[in-house]
This record gives structure tokens, C-alpha cells and sequence, in this order.
């Protein structure tokens, strides 16, 4: 039984509809997928009805902007109740603040001669609300002023790059417990992907407000961070997520099912979201296709 917890879809920065995620998922012979967009659950209702059509059990989940002494980090909220109207407001925020980046890095490459328009910029994001830098990079590339999404990225969108603008993220702690209040796990997606902030005292005090776990197994994790990732959590009583992060044709080398979950560490995630819901009052999400 084959799990991947951590997938992108349309509805943010991946190039498949979340319809689509779902039936190549099953095609691939996996038990259970997790949708996790960025900041959003606009992707649920078409990923639940395709789940129920090919047979495969959907986990449904986001992966929510997040800043801890000013580093990113990248949370995963699998199964919180989507109406909860702090979490809806936090995330309404974010995805304010991407929509508002959006003008500051245009503007940013216009002046290293760079020429692109919003226009140019909305045709990639379709009708995403998560508007991203991939969107841009995809951009970027259709108009051939650069090879690849991985180019863009590496020339004009990453941080100290003349196109990068910083945007607002949720303090990670903040919104670890607002996940929790509303009836979610949240998980540490990739701690280590871009600099290793996020260590055992770091974990600790997340653990303290409600974190369930950390994603281990990913493809920005060496073999020794993976290694060192699993002491971490072991002594922290985390349990450790694998997933492949697909995006579609977004970002190579992420193949649907490349890094899997263990069915015991699965059913521990489920006990705990399941703990949260009754803890804040509501009844336990049903997990779709179960
Ligand atoms: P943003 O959401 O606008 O902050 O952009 C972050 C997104 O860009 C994440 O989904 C990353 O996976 C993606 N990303 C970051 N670096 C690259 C890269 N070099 N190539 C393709 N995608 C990237
Ligand atoms: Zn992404
Ligand atoms: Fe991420
Ligand atoms: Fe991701």
C-alpha cells in the first residue's frame, strides 16, 4: 500500500487540474494521496469527486506559508476543517500577499530589463488564487527569455535575484495551532530543503503548540539530513512523513509515488487529526474513498 502525502495541483503553482492528480495517482498504483496546495483548499471539491471515481483514497490537505525568525517554512495541514474562520482569514492573507508581490516583481524586472506584463503572468495562473513564482517562471519561459521554470528561478526569482519580493507569511507557530484548533495535523514539510533553521530546539517549541510530525523522505533531502531528520524526530515522538511534492510538469524529478509514507505512519497522522477534531468540538473528517 503505497501513500504520497504531499502533491500540487492547478489550484496552485502544479500544471495537472486536481482531477488529474488524483486519476495519475491511482494510475500509479498508489493507496492514498494527499492534495496540498499552496494555501488553499480550492482544489478539495474536484480531487473528492475524482477519489470516489477511481478508487483512491484522498487525504485533503494544504501546504500553508509560514515564517519563523524570518525563515520560511512551509507547513502541510492535512484534514482541517477549511471553514474555520481564523484559519480562512490567516489564509485569506497570505494569499493577499502573493496577489500583491505580483506588481513589485514585475516592476523589479522591468528595471533590469526585463519585460512582462501582468496579463502575461494571469494566462500561467489561470484560476489559481495561490498566485507564484512558478507562475512567473512559466511566464518567463513562454516568452523565451528563459529555458526552464529551474532558469527563472535561479536568474531572476530567488531570494537576492533581481526579481525577488518577500511576501507575507503566518508565524509558524501561530498557525500550527490554528490548524490544530481546527481539527487538523500539521506536519513540517521538507524542514531541510533550503537551510537547516528548523532543528531540535526549533521543533521542540513547535511540538509544544501541536505539531504531529516532520517530512522526512523528500527529494531535497540527502540521504544524511534524512538520516539525521529521523534522530530528531524520534526523540521528539514526531512521526515522519515521505512524499514525492509533485507539481506536474513543474518541477522535475518529483514523480508521483518517488517517496512514500509507511501505512503505520499514515494511520498515526489519521489518530491524531481525528484527536484534534473532537478536542475543538467537531466531528472526526471523513478521509474520502476509506
Ligand atoms: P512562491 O510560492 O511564489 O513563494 O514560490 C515557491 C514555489 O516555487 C514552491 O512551490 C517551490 O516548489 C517553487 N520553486 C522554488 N524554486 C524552484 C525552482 N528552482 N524551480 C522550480 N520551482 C521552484
Ligand atoms: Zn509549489
Ligand atoms: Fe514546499
Ligand atoms: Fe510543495
Amino acid at each position: 500500500m503505497r501513500i504520497d502525502l504531499h502533491t500540487h495541483s492547478d489550484a496552485s503553482d502544479g500544471t495537472d487540474s486536481p482531477a488529474n492528480v488524483v486519476r495519475l495517482a491511482a494510475e500509479k498504483g498508489l493507496a492514498v494521496v494527499a492534495l496540498t496546495d499552496h494555501d488553499s483548499a480550492d482544489g478539495w471539491a474536484e480531487a473528492t469527486e475524482a477519489a470516489e471515481r477511481h478508487g483512491i483514497t484522498l487525504i485533503r490537505g494544504m501546504e500553508i506559508s509560514t515564517k519563523h525568525e524570518g525563515e520560511g517554512v512551509h507547513l502541510l495541514a492535512y484534514l482541517p476543517d477549511p471553514t474555520y474562520e481564523p484559519l480562512v482569514v490567516e489564509l485569506d492573507r497570505i494569499l493577499d500577499g502573493r496577489d500583491g508581490r505580483l506588481a513589485g516583481i514585475l516592476e523589479r524586472l522591468w528595471h533590469v530589463g526585463v519585460d512582462l506584463s501582468e496579463e502575461e503572468v494571469r494566462q500561467q495562473v489561470g484560476d489559481s488564487r495561490a498566485v507564484g513564482r512558478p507562475h512567473i517562471a512559466d511566464a518567463l519561459a513562454k516568452k523565451g527569455i528563459v529555458g526552464s521554470r529551474d532558469e527563472a528561478f535561479a536568474q531572476y526569482l530567488n531570494p537576492g535575484r533581481p526579481g525577488y519580493v518577500a511576501r507575507y507569511a503566518t508565524p509558524t507557530k501561530t498557525m500550527i495551532e490554528l490548524v490544530t484548533a481546527a481539527g487538523g495535523a500539521a506536519v513540517v514539510a521538507h524542514p531541510w530543503r533550503r537551510n537547516r533553521v528548523v532543528d531540535g530546539a526549533v521543533l521542540e517549541g513547535f511540538v509544544e503548540v501541536g505539531l504531529v510530525g516532520i517530512e522526512v523522505e523528500h527529494q531535497n533531502h540527502p540521504e544524511e539530513a534524512r538520516a539525521a531528520l529521523r534522530g530528531l524526530a524520534r526523540d521528539l515522538d514526531l512521526i515522519t512523513t515521505g512524499s514525492s511534492d509533485y507539481h506536474g510538469l513543474g518541477k522535475l524529478d518529483h514523480d508521483l509515488g518517488c517517496n512514500t509514507t509507511p501505512v503505520s505512519v499514515y494511520e498515526q497522522l489519521l489518530d491524531r487529526a481525528a484527536a484534534h477534531a473532537r478536542e475543538s468540538g467537531r466531528d472526526v473528517p471523513a478521509v474520502v474513498g476509506r
